[in-house]
């Protein structure tokens, strides 16, 4: 599957759409990714993440770390191609943090793995918890890699579709001036 099939795949699933979205950030933006629409089908799940693992260095990890929700079911599945343990990060009251017991052993070399990066808000998050665990960020991957060049990460990502995507603010966005209704994707009913 090279990047044009995956491309294909993730549109054809729902999982890439185009049109004229309200982003999280506030921005607007003529594309959006649902990965959910893809990864809701395990054997596809188990094909990525292996296949994203496959452009990590297992040797330099010893453990994957995703913020949960969306990047749950993909980390799980890195984590299983890399035969690595696997442990995620939640919101409660607004702050991300390890819970369940979920601990890092001294030093110990995380790969943070997340579904799509956009502005790497949610990647440095989770590396700063990484780090005050203990932990060491050796890395971070995801589905789709949708950074401006200007973003500034803990860590190189490793991505299976490196895609720039073009966004704006929403008091000067070319698709308001041409009347387009703005769509609210994703997360419905959920925090
Ligand atoms: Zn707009």
């Amino acid at each position: 599957m090279n990047d044009a099939d995956l491309m294909s795949l993730m549109t054809e699933l729902g999982a890439l759409r185009r049109g004229h979205f309200l982003l999280s950030s506030g921005r607007h933006s003529d594309t959006y990714f649902q990965c959910a629409q893809v990864l809701q089908y395990p054997d596809l799940a188990l094909e990525l993440g292996k296949r994203l693992a496959a452009r990590c260095d297992a040797t330099r990890i010893d453990v994957v770390v995703s913020p949960a929700l969306g990047a749950l079911l993909l980390g799980h599945e890195v984590a299983r191609a890399l035969g690595r343990r696997f442990v995620f990060t939640e919101r409660k009251d607004g702050a991300m943090s390890l819970r369940r017991d979920f601990a890092l052993e001294k030093g110990e070399k995380a790969l943070i793995v997340e579904d799509v990066i956009t502005r790497g808000t949610s990647t440095q998050e989770v590396a700063d918890i990484v780090t005050a665990a203990g932990g060491v960020v050796a890395g971070a991957a995801a589905l789709v890699d949708r950074t401006a060049a200007d973003v500034a990460l803990p860590a190189p990502i490793a991505s299976l579709l490196k895609v720039d995507v073009v966004t704006w603010p929403a008091d000067d966005c070319p698709l308001c001036r041409q009347g387009l209704p703005v769509v609210k994707p994703g997360s419905r009913g959920t925090a």
